[in-house]
């Protein structure tokens, strides 16, 4: 098998949601479905950091992680790219208790460092109606970046308002709730290690 760099394919499972549910125990409960295990998500983002290797050779990108969902995927990622990269966070309003946007934008929490002449990658947990992009890349653009993309782990197409397009995506999915591995509702799931749809139940309550 492929070893170079830190890369070695790894291996693959997979996990029913009723194994999942013995093994782990409560929380997982709220859980109608799992969309993505913990190994597909990894199998992913490697391929992801592969990609993202290749296209930045010879340069240091720095990645932006959005707080707090995106924590899990950036800390990943991160670490399956073979360039010098280094990372900031920022954090922007976000839906609060709700599973609606309100489609109204505000830094919470900027950056460190200036991005001058920077060749920086908007790492996201996921884009759905696509606002929280528009005014992040909007943002972002004017602070003479030398280049700016965007890494989504998942991507609601089917939601869009805008017309925007991640340049790395993980995996596409329909119109439905997620939570797990760093999304949440009322910051609930972060920590689960997969990705599943939450059941109406839990935010009909
Ligand atoms: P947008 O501005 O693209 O509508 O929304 C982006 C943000 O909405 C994401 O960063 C995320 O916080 C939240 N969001 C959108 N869809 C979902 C979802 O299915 N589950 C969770 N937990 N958050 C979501």
């Amino acid at each position: 098998s492929e070893k170079r760099g830190g890369f070695r394919k790894p291996l693959q499972f997979s996990f029913s949601l009723e194994y999942v549910l013995e093994e782990y125990g409560v929380m997982h409960e709220d859980i109608k479905e799992i969309l993505f295990s913990a190994p597909e998500i990894a199998n992913r983002i490697q391929e992801l950091g592969k990609e993202i290797t290749r296209d930045y050779q010879g340069r240091q990108p720095l990645l932006i992680g959005i707080l707090k969902g995106a924590v899990p995927f950036i800390a990943d990622l991160m670490r399956v790219i073979d360039l010098p990269v280094s990372y900031d966070l920022m954090a922007v309003s976000s839906y609060g208790a709700s599973t609606k946007s309100s489609g109204t934008v505000r830094i919470l929490k900027d950056l460190d460092a200036a991005l001058e002449g920077r060749d920086a990658i908007i790492v996201e947990d996921i884009v759905d109606t696509g606002l929280t992009l528009k005014y992040l890349l909007e943002n972002l653009r004017s602070r003479q970046v030398n280049s700016l993309k965007v890494c989504t782990l998942l991507d609601k197409p089917s939601r869009r308002k805008v017309a925007i397009q991640p340049d790395y995506n993980g995996f596409e999915i329909p119109d439905k709730f997620v939570v797990g591995y760093g999304l949440d509702y009322a910051e609930n799931y972060r920590n689960l290690p997969y990705i599943g749809v939450l059941k109406e139940a839990v935010y009909q309550k």
